[in-house]
């Protein structure tokens, strides 16, 4: 009977503390520390220094248990549900059962200590070891598209690689981003970890993510996002990793099941209604099989514009003057788009699809909303070429439909993306579907490729002579 009477008592304190939570953020009151979030750049980069020192004389088996409460918290099912919802509520983008996906993913599958293998050398003259070792303060900026789910991600890899960080989130996504960095120090707190491990501010600005990159007590910049973040993050003359935009090719071949092609296609494209880099946004189909892989699209989610007028309509739509995408549809799904264009259709809709030259604005530009262009091409080495132009030297991610094993390495060597997926929708590549584990950071322009906890160390080398070779 006590039991119930200290377990309601510990459940009301808690509904208390998290009412008072969101009232504090919400009226803006916020003057001090509070579960990470701070009032002001500076406060939060001290409290990340201090909080990284005391990380640092840690066991690993803490940090890794640290690692583990992070996981906990998100995977919790009403925790997952609240922020998908958020998120969607707050951005504006994507879509829920998807971000539900996202976030379990990148608490599942962003790999924790176990990724920092040592290496050794044992001869004559003893034993060197070299190992990753943590760069410090982390300063880690993210995105709008993926914000939970870059915040989990880094946040895991980067605190089991012994670091601490400084998120400047984007500021369409703060209050789902201060939401879950409160949840995730809340928890960290309960098993005693060191306070701010993760930290913020208030208000995230374009002008708190400058004070940060500037920080001195930042020792590396992490920058999730487009073009402009990943050239400033590495403008700073501090280490950088830049991951930034993508704009993913398909290429379709005579070899493949062409129904099969198609579903993978319209699925990678619909995920998240496009918002995630890897996901495919412009197909490129050899002319003979086009008209197979366009009727297997519509009869599996994708609706086809024909008429250019209305191909036209669209762009207005959805593009802004500067030829860019218009914030207010990048992530809606395909069944609104198709709606402001006045077509109405049902659920069943995923994906918009229409003919188009290589050059039309739809294949260049990053639209991150699910409309594909279908562009001919009279062959494979055609396709591929066509591919590597709309790739535009991102060097990100690309996909092949393809049995053709010579032309599948042709495309791969061509393109010289971090990611190259063979025969499967754009998200196997980071482990839904697919072998290997995922990040929400990958580093393309700087080269760490998919980020897992050993991109954010720094190499280091411990030499004992004359001893400890037992060979
Ligand atoms: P964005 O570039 O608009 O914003 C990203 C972050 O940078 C935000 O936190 C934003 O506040 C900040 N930012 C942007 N300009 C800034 C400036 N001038 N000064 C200070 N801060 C600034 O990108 P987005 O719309 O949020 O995300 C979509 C883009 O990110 C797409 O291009 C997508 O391909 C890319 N992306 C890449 C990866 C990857 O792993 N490579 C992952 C997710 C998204």
């Amino acid at each position: 009977m006590n039991m119930d009477i200290n377990l309601i008592e510990k459940l009301v304190r808690d509904v208390v503390e998290e009412i008072n939570l969101d009232k504090v953020v919400k009226e803006g009151q916020l003057t001090k520390a509070c579960f990470g979030v701070f009032e002001t750049m500076d406060a939060a980069v001290e409290a990340s220094y201090t909080a990284q020192k005391k990380l640092l004389a840690s066991p690993m088996k803490k940090r890794e248990a640290y690692v583990q409460v992070i996981r906990d918290v998100v995977l919790k099912k009403e925790n997952l549900e609240m922020l998908s919802k958020l998120t969607v509520e707050e951005t504006g983008m994507g879509n829920y059962e998807h971000k539900v996906i996202k976030n379990r993913l990148a608490a599942e599958k962003t790999p924790g200590t176990e990724d920092l293998t040592t290496h050794a050398l044992t001869g004559d003259d003893g034993l060197t070891l070299e190992e990753y070792c943590p760069f410090g303060v982390v300063g880690a900026v993210t995105p709008t598209t993926n914000p939970t789910e870059t915040i989990i991600s880094n946040g895991i890899s980067m605190i089991a690689g012994g670091n601490t960080v400084v998120f400047s989130p984007h500021p369409r996504a703060k209050k789902v981003s201060i939401k879950l960095i409160q949840m995730i120090n809340k928890a960290l707190e309960e098993v005693g970890a060191p306070k701010n491990l993760i930290t913020t501010v208030r208000e995230p600005s374009i002008e708190n993510t400058n004070i940060m990159m500037n920080h001195p007590k930042i020792n590396v910049l992490v920058a999730t996002g487009g073009p402009g973040i990943v050239k400033m993050v590495m403008s700073t003359g501090k280490k950088a990793i830049g991951a930034g935009a993508g704009n993913p090719p398909v290429v379709v071949d005579e070899t493949v099941d062409m129904e099969k092609a198609a579903i993978d296609i319209v699925k990678g494209c619909s995920f998240d209604n496009n918002l995630p880099c890897i996901a495919e946004k412009e197909v490129i189909a050899v002319d003979h099989i086009a008209d197979y892989l366009i009727h297997y699209m519509k009869e599996n989610g994708a609706y086809e514009l024909n008429d250019p007028s209305d191909i036209q309509k669209l762009m207005a739509l959805v593009m802004n003057d500067k030829g860019g995408p218009k914030t207010n549809f990048v992530g809606k799904s395909a069944v609104h788009i198709l709606k402001e264009l006045g077509i109405t259709v049902g659920s069943d809709i995923k994906v918009i699809i229409m003919e188009t030259e290589k050059d039309h604005p739809f294949v260049i530009e990053e639209l991150m909303m699910p409309i594909l262009p279908i562009v001919r091409a009279k062959d494979v080495d055609e396709a591929i070429d066509i591919a590597y132009e709309a790739e535009k030297g991102n060097r990100h991610t690309a996909m092949m439909h393809s049995k053709n094993v010579d032309k599948l390495t042709k495309m791969a060597k061509l393109l010289q993306t971090t990611i190259f997926v063979k025969n499967a929708p754009s998200y196997a590549g980071i482990g839904v579907g697919g072998e290997g584990c995922t990040t929400f950071t990958i580093a393309g322009p700087t080269g760490e490729g998919l980020t897992t906890a050993k991109s954010f160390c720094r190499k280091r080398r411990c030499v004992m002579t004359e001893a400890l070779h037992i060979r």
